[in-house]
């Protein structure tokens, strides 16, 4: 059975026994988190590390909760969230597939008085009471930096970047967009690196990905020196059309997640960095506020996401990153995120 499933029953028989760290107080229900996963294609992270640091935090508080994944389904993002409401959830943790389906289920919760946050993901116009995530302006810095850094040196001179943004629909991937464009943006204007082709990947899909960055290929008659992948799923599409035109490892990319996948090419040469988010601070965060919120507190952030479409300053908590280079990969697995059996997998 699944780790949800098994923390359901512990729960479940804490409460049997009177032991609920959470017990409901008078006359309020008794907490219940929900949490909904986007997808399991578009980066490793959602179901190898948000659930499980999700869980193990739940866990920890010994509060009821069901985690589940929409798996990019939009209908079924919101079927869920609608069950979860009616199981009786007292607090939602979702992110988002998009904004407008994001509004839609956190609308619906607020009117049942279940308390909402939104996890990794803003919804833009949404009423989420939180929002949990990274400084992804910040983290987009980190990629642009990086891929200076590695084309500076292999010695690059006037290098074309091409880029592979992250889906439209997410803010996050206009975030990281800003980022990196802030630190590469200058070096276009001053002449010394050229622009070269840029585009989002609808729904972060890896496999459009690499479709994507074949035709860029094509196109540029294979002028790129440097590419910029938005995250490490689109790193590893990049790779892989790289490979087959044995360019892989001359070709600096960058990526996002330090999935073990992208920590293993970047201990070959194949890609020059990622960004480690420490995914455990993230869900730990999140899960102490949910948990807050689901027995009827409230507890204060220091920061503020500005939502620029509902035009309000939501309660945040954004976490900083660290940039991942061939050294930095064992500091990695040091943090617990991979191990080291997976990183190191046929080597
Ligand atoms: C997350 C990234 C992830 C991407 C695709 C973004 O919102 O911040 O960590 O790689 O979605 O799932």
């Amino acid at each position: 059975l699944t780790v949800a499933a098994a923390g359901l029953l512990t729960a479940g028989s804490l409460t049997a026994c009177g032991g609920d760290s959470g017990g409901a107080a008078a006359g309020r229900p008794k907490p219940k988190i929900g949490v909904i996963l986007p997808d399991s294609g578009s980066s490793n992270r959602w179901e190898t590390a948000d659930r499980r640091y999700l869980a193990a935090a739940f866990n920890a508080a010994g509060v009821d909760y069901d985690i589940q994944n929409a798996q990019n389904d939009k209908a079924r993002f919101v079927t869920i969230a609608e069950q979860m409401i009616t199981n009786g959830v007292t607090a939602l943790m979702i992110t988002n597939l998009d904004s407008g389906t994001g509004k839609t289920v956190l609308d619906k919760a607020t009117q049942k008085g279940v308390a909402t946050i939104d996890y990794d993901r803003p919804t833009l116009g949404g009423s989420a009471q939180y929002y949990v995530s990274f400084d992804n302006v910040a983290v987009g810095r980190l990629q642009g930096e990086g891929l200076v850094r590695c084309l500076t040196d292999k010695g690059v001179r006037n290098p074309v970047v091409a880029a592979l943004n992250g889906a439209p629909t997410d803010n996050n991937a206009a975030q990281l967009k800003e980022g990196y464009d802030s630190v590469l943006g200058p070096k276009y204007a001053a002449g010394g690196y050229v622009k070269g082709p840029d585009q989002p990947v609808p729904e972060w899909n890896n496999t459009v990905g690499g479709t994507i960055f074949e035709q860029m290929l094509t196109q540029t008659g294979g002028r790129i020196d440097g590419v910029l992948a938005a995250n490490d799923g689109l790193a590893n599409a990049v790779i892989s059309v790289l490979a087959k035109n044995k360019l892989n490892g001359r070709i600096p990319v960058t990526g996002q997640d330090a999935d073990a996948q992208a920590l293993q090419h970047i201990l070959s040469g194949d890609q020059c960095m990622t960004v480690y988010k420490p995914i455990r601070q993230q869900a730990e965060a999140a899960a102490a506020l949910a948990i807050a919120l689901a027995r009827g507190e409230r507890k204060k952030v220091d920061q503020v996401f500005r939502d620029p479409e509902g035009n309000r300053d939501v309660p945040a908590v954004l976490l900083a990153a660290h940039p991942i280079t061939r050294e930095a990969v064992k500091n990695v697995i040091a943090d617990g995120y991979v191990s080291k059996d997976a990183v190191c997998a046929g080597r």
